[in-house]
Order: structure tokens, then sequence, then C-alpha cells
């Protein structure tokens, strides 16, 4: 059944405008509360604020999948099967009013936040049911102080998809993001995500290059293209992300003037980004010109050449 996320979440932007918001004391209180939130419930992944999960549950599409966590965590912890055939499994009414708390909150505060929707999922599977995709839909219409980043590895679906969720057309608190691991991904999905983005009027393109498999040129595409993430694989048989193809992601986006985002290297780092010392037991793999290290996650960081990036939506 339809659910109405309008009835307790966005009609309260009705007839409230910025100039009519708490100041003062209510206004640090508000503040606080976001704070709180954030503390609370907030998200480790960098580039968003909050993680939405819709449903649970998803098949394998791309190389990028090979090392999903998220099949990882959902088969082991959470009791979901993956896979073509496998039951997805929508996530409990109470997962599903966060949202228009969130939006309250941050409406209060005057502050966006931006909504990473879906980690353990692909909004764009079509082995869900439509209707959820309905009921989501309604809730980002109703929640307009989010920012929705829809992350997919399915954008031949998404016209078709988007189509029928915003009949009325793709609110503007909605980004589309693809997932590109390769440079074949970027020669066949980026036409398609650019085609989208221009015949739908959606606001905002992301591009999200983890984990990044291979150099990837992407300077035809960028001009069209609002956000680049960069980052580096995690767990077990995490592969290695080379450092020049870092390199170039990151002059590729400075030379178009698009934000950057470097999230993380992952397991494996370059020396000539951290050095020998105190790595001496790290395993190692070279590969020329350069000797990486598995150094773990942490320890790696995210700095390239001893900068941060972690730019986002202008
Ligand atoms: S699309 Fe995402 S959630 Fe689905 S299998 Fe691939 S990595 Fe996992």
């Amino acid at each position: 059944m339809a659910q109405d996320f309008a009835a307790n979440a966005g009609a309260s932007m009705i007839g409230k405008g910025n100039d009519q918001m708490a100041t003062g004391p209510e206004k640090t209180a508000a503040k606080e509360k976001l704070k709180r939130l954030l503390e609370r419930e907030g998200t480790g992944i960098s580039w968003a604020d909050l993680t939405m999960n819709p449903w649970i549950g998803c098949t394998k599409v791309s190389p990028a999948c090979d090392h999903c966590y998220a099949e990882d965590l959902a088969t082991n912890r959470l009791g979901v099967t993956w896979g073509p055939g496998a039951p997805r499994r929508r996530t409990a009414p109470g997962n599903w009013s966060k949202p228009p708390r969130w939006n309250r909150i941050a409406e209060e505060a005057g502050e966006r936040l931006t909504v990473f929707c879906a980690s353990l999922a692909d909004w764009a599977d079509n082995a869900v049911d439509d209707q959820w995709r309905a009921d989501l839909a309604a809730m980002i219409i109703a929640t307009p102080w989010l920012t929705w980043m829809l992350l997919t590895k399915r954008i031949g679906n998404v016209r078709a998809m988007l189509e029928a969720m915003f009949p009325d057309g793709v609110p503007d608190n909605l980004a589309l993001g693809v997932t590109i691991a390769n440079q074949q991904e970027a020669d066949r999905d980026l036409p398609r995500a650019l085609s989208v983005k221009a015949g739908l009027g959606i606001k905002r393109l992301f591009v999200s290059m983890e984990p990044l498999l291979g150099p990837v040129d992407i300077s035809r595409y960028l001009s069209a293209i609002d956000l680049v993430i960069v980052g580096g694989e995690s767990g077990k048989d995490a592969r290695i992300m080379q450092l020049d193809w870092v390199r170039s992601l990151r002059d590729q986006t400075k030379e178009a003037g698009v934000p950057f985002h470097f999230k993380q290297w992952g397991e494996w780092i370059a020396t000539a980004q951290i050095g020998f010392h105190g790595f001496e037991r790290c395993r190692r793999v070279d590969i020329a010109p350069h000797a990486y290290l598995r150094v773990g996650v942490r320890r790696s960081g995210h700095t390239i050449d001893g900068f941060e990036h972690r730019e986002h939506f202008q």
C-alpha cells in the first residue's frame, strides 16, 4: 500500500520560508538537535550524512560487485538471500519513518542533509516491486530538506523507473548516481546517464568510482557531471587501486572544475604515498612503477600526495 509521507514530513515546509525559521536560542537548540542526530544515526560513508535502505537484497551485475560488502552483511547477519530469483526484503516501517523525522530536524536547523539510498541494495533493481519504488518516490517528494543520492549500477533501467516514480517530474532533491569501475563501464554507462539527466531535467549527476578497477578517462563527460567520488576496495580479497589511476581522476576533475571526493585508498596503498616505515611486515606487491602495501583501510587513509579531497555538490 502506498504511504503518505507528505502527511508527516514535507507538509511542515508549506507556508514556512527560511525567513520565518527559528532564531536565537531556538536556532541553537535546532542545530544541537541536528548534531545529535548525526552523532546517533549518521553514516560512516564520507560523502553522505545518512543512509536509508528501503529494501535489502540484490544481484551482482558488474566487476565492481565481485566483493560486495552488502551481500556479505545481508547474507551472514541479516538472513537475506542474494542473487537472481532471491526475494528482496523491504525494511520495517520504523526504518521508513526515519527520513520524515530527519527532514523535520534538517528544516528546523535550516541545513540540508544528504541521504545515500541504498547501501544494501540497488534502488533500480528490476527484481523489486514497483510499488516499493513508488513509496520511495513519495518519501523523496515529501522530504525536500534531504538530498537523496540514488546510486545505481543499472543505469539502463533508470529512465523508465524515474518516469514512473515521478510522473510530474523528478524533484530537485534527487541526485542520480552511477557506479563506474573501469573504462568499459564509463563508455557504456556515462552516455546513458548524461542522456537521462538531460531528458528528465535531473539537477545533479554524480559518479561513484568505487572500487576503481582500472585507469579511466572521463574527461569528455565531465561537463555534465556534478561530483566524482573515488575509492579503493576494502575486505579480504580487496584489489589494488593504482596510484596513477587516482591521480589522473583528480587531475581530470580539477581541470574541468568538477567537485572531487576521494573517499579512501582501501586496503592497499602505494609506498610513494605512505612510505615503508612501520609497515615492514605488511604484504607487498610491485606493479611498475610503484610498490603497494596492504596496510588496511584505517591506516591507508584518504589523502593524495598529502592533500585531502572531500568536495561535494556545489
Ligand atoms: S549493485 Fe551494489 S548491492 Fe548490488 S550486488 Fe552490486 S555492489 Fe552489491
